[in-house]
């Protein structure tokens, strides 16, 4: 494994701890203001050419640290990040400028404005499964929103000196994000160090302690966690189709991703044909690591992961689930777990209960639309699922049912094909949202204005207050919150007299 230590080198060369990555940071970000929008994505344009020229080496790099295939690393790393980047790139400007907002007719006169201002320095704490893509895509929506940003990758998929060597295409870009190498104590480190506020994308456990942590400071968080999603296929699909949608999300990326397919729930009557065919179409996934692009599912990337997915499996075995797997049997040096499909689950099993994050899958039989929706809704995880039906009205009756960051219908792990579309979960899979518009402005915070005219004229609210202002201000409410047709008339007679009334001193 790659050692690490708890340092970065700044442009020059020097050496720092997680504490001068952060002071270096702030500087940096002081120093950056002058920036225009314009002038990042400039530099954002500068990476994304950087990465299409070199995603031949880029992706040799990613499937050496994560043993994927390199279908999954060219795929749902480089083109992913390009996508994610290109949007960010194209709405950038309109989303981020600072927008004027109506005024209402009581502050006749006044503008009111919101300004959408970087945080200072965002702190991104990433993981292993996808180390490329979400660092890349949160850190550079947080530059492009004005903010220095401190990644901390992952310890088992450091890849050092890949990310430094895509932002330094882009001189202004490398000197706002710095990559510190460590572990979670490194990570802790620099939540002391005071960032303005914290991005983390991992599991849940850790989750928690950053947000707990986070709190002694009053850091803000967004934390983008776990998930066991479920699969809803109803019993009008097109089998083959649903088939083949199942069997990549649940075995993309071998499995270890937050949104992949864990839970397959078949509606009774299609069960068995259902189950028949994924078997059929099992015996055909190619497994290997290192391939040339003609595998489908590689390596597991890190030794603990292999022994969690193995757990899980020997538990619903021994609770008496049914296993249908392909491939050889794990090996100590690949991490190639063979891809597999349980069947005969029950409730008490991990394999249920727990994120599996493996190329696994658990196939469960319902019956009704609301069974389907209140099993769902119990898991204490709500990332995104899918529901496959013809009937579209039911699925999307089925969607909004569903207490999920995101739904595709008829389609699996789509909605994070979307740049548009924002990414984050409920309950146990965390807060806040990634990409999309929400995603670049959750890099912000949103600054209201209001401008008057520098004039003599008093405030009606201002004192002093009076019975007679009193009796005005009743009057306004009673006007500005009805129906009346004669409405505005009246609004301006009442408006008129409080406006009088103000400017004159108690007594008068
Ligand atoms: P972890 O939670 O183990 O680690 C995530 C990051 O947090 C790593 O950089 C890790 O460092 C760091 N870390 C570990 N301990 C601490 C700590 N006490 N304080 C601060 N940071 C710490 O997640 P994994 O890397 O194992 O990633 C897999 C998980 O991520 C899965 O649960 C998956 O579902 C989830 N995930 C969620 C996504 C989403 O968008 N919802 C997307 C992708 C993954 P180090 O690794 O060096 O120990």
């Amino acid at each position: 494994m790659f050692q690490y230590s708890s340092s970065t080198m700044t442009q020059d060369g020097t050496s720092l701890s997680p504490e001068q990555a952060l002071q270096h940071a702030r500087l940096t970000f002081q120093n950056n203001q002058v920036y225009s929008i314009k002038q990042r994505i400039t530099e954002v344009k500068r990476v994304i050419e950087y990465i299409r020229i070199n995603r031949e080496s880029i992706t040799d790099e990613l499937t050496q640290a994560t043993g994927k295939t390199r279908t999954d690393a060219l795929v749902s790393e480089i083109l992913g990040v390009l996508d994610n980047l290109h949007w960010n790139c194209a709405n950038a400007k309109r989303i981020l400028t600072e927008k004027k907002v109506h005024t209402p007719i009581t502050l006749l006169g006044k503008s009111s404005r919101i300004r959408h201002e970087p945080f200072g320095v965002i702190l991104l704490i990433a993981p292993w499964n996808y180390p490329l893509h979400i660092s890349l895509t949160f850190a550079i929506g947080a530059f492009l929103a004005g903010n220095c940003v401190v990644i901390k990758p992952s310890e088992h998929t450091p890849m050092p000196g890949l990310l430094e060597r895509i932002f330094a295409a882009a001189p202004l870009l490398a000197s706002c994000i710095q990559v510190i190498y460590g572990d979670g104590k490194t990570a802790q480190q620099l939540i002391d160090a005071k960032p303005d506020k914290i991005f983390f994308t991992g599991s849940t456990v850790t989750g928690k302690k950053i947000l707990r942590q986070a709190s002694e400071h009053l850091i803000p968080v967004d934390v983008e966690l776990g998930g066991k999603d479920p699969m809803i296929v109803f019993e009008d699909v097109n089998i083959q189709r649903t088939v083949a949608g199942a069997l990549w999300g649940a075995m993309t990326n071998a499995g270890q991703s937050c949104t992949s397919v864990e839970l397959l729930y078949l509606q009774r009557s299609i069960f068995n044909p259902f189950i028949t065919q994924f078997k059929q179409a099992m015996e055909e996934l190619v497994i290997n690591t290192g391939d040339q692009g003609n595998a489908d599912v590689g390596a597991i990337t890190t030794n603990f992961q292999a022994e969690i997915i193995q757990e899980h499996l020997e538990d619903a075995k021994r609770k008496g689930a049914n296993l249908f797997s392909v491939g050889q049997a794990i090996s100590a040096t690949s991490r190639l777990i063979p891809p597999t499909l349980v069947t005969d689950v029950s409730e008490d099993m991990l394999i249920v209960q727990e994120e599996t994050f493996g190329p696994v899958v658990c196939a469960i039989p319902f019956d009704s639309e609301d069974e389907i929706i209140r099993l769902v809704n119990q898991s204490p995880y709500g990332l995104s699922a899918s529901v496959w039906s013809k009937d579209l009205k039911r699925a999307q009756r089925v969607s909004h049912a569903l207490q999920t960051g995101a739904v595709s219908i008829n389609n699996v792990m789509l909605t994070e094909g979307n740049p548009a579309l924002p990414f984050g979960g409920v309950k146990e899979s965390g807060f806040g949202r990634g990409k999309g518009e929400e995603g670049l402005l959750a890099f912000t915070r949103s600054k209201a204005i209001i401008i008057d005219k520098q004039s003599s004229k008093k405030e009606p609210n201002w004192y002093p207050y009076t019975i007679k202002k009193y009796q005005l201000f009743s009057e306004l409410i009673d006007t500005l919150f009805s129906n009346d047709w004669l409405k505005y008339i009246k609004l301006a007679l009442v408006g008129g007299k409080l406006e009088k009334t103000s400017q004159q001193a108690r007594g008068d």
